[in-house]
């Protein structure tokens, strides 16, 4: 038996009759709770390291740059200069007399043998308690270099992952708006929230493409900064993974007055309805003609193979656990589209609305976790007869060890699963591990046996 810590138990919805649904979110971390959740420095790299022609620089110890090589799968159609791990490698000496010289040197360094178009300095904890000027050093270093240098301010304890997202919005309002936008066409749009994980930011452009329509910039997956400094010229902006974006695509709105909609690229349902939406938007009858084509072929094209899965999966039961509470949707009715049940559903960053929406659309039973731990997410698999776990690399230990399958949806993942071929390779992914014969050897309560 496993207790819900009393700090959390409003952040934990049973689904029972009695319990009133109030979802108390937007909280820092319970004290030992050991939360899933990332610092405010790994909420704004993971937004931010996607700029494929910047130089990504991490002002602390070097220890908070350990993650950063190749913390996304966020692929290049050019630079790679994402790919490299910067840190300024703080040592107690510069913890005691201050890291600014430091910095100074490792930034003109870096900027002489690369030649970046910006740079992003990432302030971390220590820099935060010692309070190095880190705005200052990037002004001179803006100054003599002639590029942007911008400060990202994201002390991993200021506040969650959350905060994170808000300091790489602020971040991107410094570019966005200086660079010429003359010859935009009126059928364009910004790609926001999408981050190239496995190539799904060309996926969603080829789409696009296929519609008529014209992408300004990608923030930030596959992103250019230059490409990002013309965002303003766009007529809409699309926004995926909303808890990373929303402040930007807000700020854009009352600045430029672009306005924006928010869309999934995840399941057939979800990538229709973001397409049309689109269409309405910018496109005129012709422009929705072409998108109708375009979702029946694609459609067409994989359901033969899904229904095949949906024969295998019908009855299988799911935790979902993601980042954004928004992919949440898309994989609720994803696993529907292959027969199954999502039994327990959470995010580390959603808001009350989200959860609101998330309570509509799942069933009257299903658990609802906001910022979860280890320990609830095994108490839940185990008592919920959960066959599959789908998370990130954090989620992955506990799924095996309790022998259930998993399915990778986070930006370490190699495989494509946004867009309609994403659909089939989500369903490939799910029906491979659900059905994996190695779970008849685990001491499973209840054990799937439907497509074995
Ligand atoms: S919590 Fe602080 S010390 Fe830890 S990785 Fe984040 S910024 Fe670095």
């Amino acid at each position: 038996m496993i207790d819900i810590l009393k700090d959390r138990q409003n952040q934990v919805f049973e689904g029972r009759k009695d319990q009133k649904f109030e979802m108390s979110c937007d909280k820092i971390s319970a004290a030992g709770s050991v939360s899933q959740r990332a610092c405010v420095f790994c909420g704004s790299r993971v937004v931010l390291y996607p700029i494929a022609d910047a130089v990504h620089l991490v002002h602390g110890p070097v220890g908070c740059a350990a993650y950063t090589w190749d913390i996304r799968g966020a692929l290049s159609s050019g630079p790679e200069l994402h790919r490299l791990s910067f840190s300024t490698d703080l040592k107690e000496k510069d913890v005691v007399f201050g890291g600014e010289k430091k910095l100074y040197k490792v930034l003109t360094e870096l900027i002489d043998t690369y030649h970046p178009k910006a740079a992003f300095v990432y302030g971390t904890c220590i820099v935060g308690v010692i309070g190095d000027d880190m705005d200052a050093v990037c002004r001179t270093v803006s100054r003599e270099k002639g590029i942007d240098v911008i400060p990202v301010h994201s002390e991993g304890f200021k506040g969650t992952k959350k905060n994170g997202y808000q300091a790489a919005c602020t971040a991107l309002s410094n570019i966005i708006g200086t660079g010429d936008i003359s010859g935009i066409p009126e059928a364009s749009l910004n790609i926001m929230g999408d981050f190239n994980v496995a190539g799904e930011t060309w996926q969603i452009k080829s789409y696009y493409k296929r519609m008529g329509v014209n992408v300004v910039a990608s923030i930030t997956g596959d992103g250019r900064v230059d490409e990002i400094r013309r965002a303003h010229g766009a007529r809409l902006n699309v926004v995926q993974c909303s808890g990373s974006m929303m402040t930007l695509a807000q700020s854009m709105k009352e600045k430029y007055n672009i306005p924006f909609i928010r869309v999934s690229y995840f399941g057939i349902e979800d990538m229709s309805k973001a397409l049309y939406e689109v269409a309405e938007r910018l496109g005129d009858a012709a422009m929705l003609e072409r998108t109708k084509s375009l979702v029946q072929e694609e459609v067409a094209a994989i359901m033969p193979e899904i229904r095949y899965y949906r024969t295998k999966l019908e009855g299988a039961r799911a935790l979902v656990y993601t980042g954004g509470a928004f992919k949440v949707f898309s994989l609720v009715r994803s696993l529907r589209t292959l027969g199954m049940k999502t039994v327990v559903a959470g995010s580390q960053t959603g808001d009350k609305e989200d959860y609101q929406q998330l309570r509509d659309l799942c069933d009257e039973d299903t658990v609802l976790l906001d910022d979860t731990n280890p320990m609830e997410l095994a108490k839940y698999i185990q008592e919920k007869d959960v066959d599959l776990l789908i998370g990130g690399v954090k989620e992955r230990p506990i799924a095996y060890k309790l022998g259930v399958g998993f399915c990778d949806h986070n930006h370490e993942r190699k495989i494509c699963l946004a867009g309609y071929s994403g659909m089939l390779n989500f369903s490939r992914e799910v029906y491979s591990s659900v059905c994996s014969p190695v779970w008849s050897l685990m001491p499973r309560r209840r054990k799937f046996t439907g497509g074995i």
